[in-house]
């Protein structure tokens, strides 16, 4: 299966779209949205503005204007309110609604990061748990599908990936 791991800057990423781990508002934050933000350029903003807004769970599809990536994908994940308000699910839906979308827009190669791990507070482990099974879910069913790329920002997202793929 077409996936593996990258760890460093998923704003650098030569791929058809990143993945951004954004809010609801699609209006920028801190974390690799942030990042994501001030390297695409304030054409990102305005492409963004126009959104109005994104549920958690769902994706919507930007340019990637100053990256090196083609599109954006902005998908919002769940904040970790302690595992039994439907976290699971909802971070499941971020990867599946992305890939749908990737595969929409005819992209070859997606990195994503490691969603809702920052702020949003879900425990890496758990959620590359999740990443890992729903993105092999994914390409089972389509075998067309994107390769995907887990970008791990540090060390600890890096052993959590690890952990769940050997
Ligand atoms: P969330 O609100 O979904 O938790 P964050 O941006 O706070 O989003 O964090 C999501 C993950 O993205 C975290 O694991 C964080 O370490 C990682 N991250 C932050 N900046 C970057 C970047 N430039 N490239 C890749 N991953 C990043």
């Amino acid at each position: 299966m077409k996936l593996s791991l990258y760890t460093g800057d998923i704003t650098k990423m030569k791929v058809d779209a990143i993945v951004n781990a954004a809010n609801n508002s699609l209006l920028g934050g801190g974390g690799v949205d942030g990042a994501i933000h001030r390297a695409a350029g304030p054409e990102l903003l305005a492409e963004c503005r126009a959104l109005h807004g994104c549920p958690t769970g769902q994706a919507k599809a930007t340019k990637g204007y100053r990256l090196p990536a083609k599109y954006v994908i902005h998908t919002v994940g769940p904040i970790w309110h302690g595992g039994s308000h439907g976290e699971a699910g909802l971070l499941a839906d971020c990867y599946r609604n992305s890939l749908a979308l990737a595969l929409e827009l005819g992209c070859e190669t997606v990195a994503f990061p490691a969603i809702s791990t920052g702020v949003y507070h879900y425990p890496p482990e758990e959620a590359a748990a999740i990443a890992v099974s729903t993105v092999r879910g994914f390409l089972a069913e389509h075998p067309g599908g994107p390769e995907v790329i887990f970008v791990c920002f540090n060390a600890a997202a890096e052993a959590a990936y690890r952990k769940v793929l050997n």
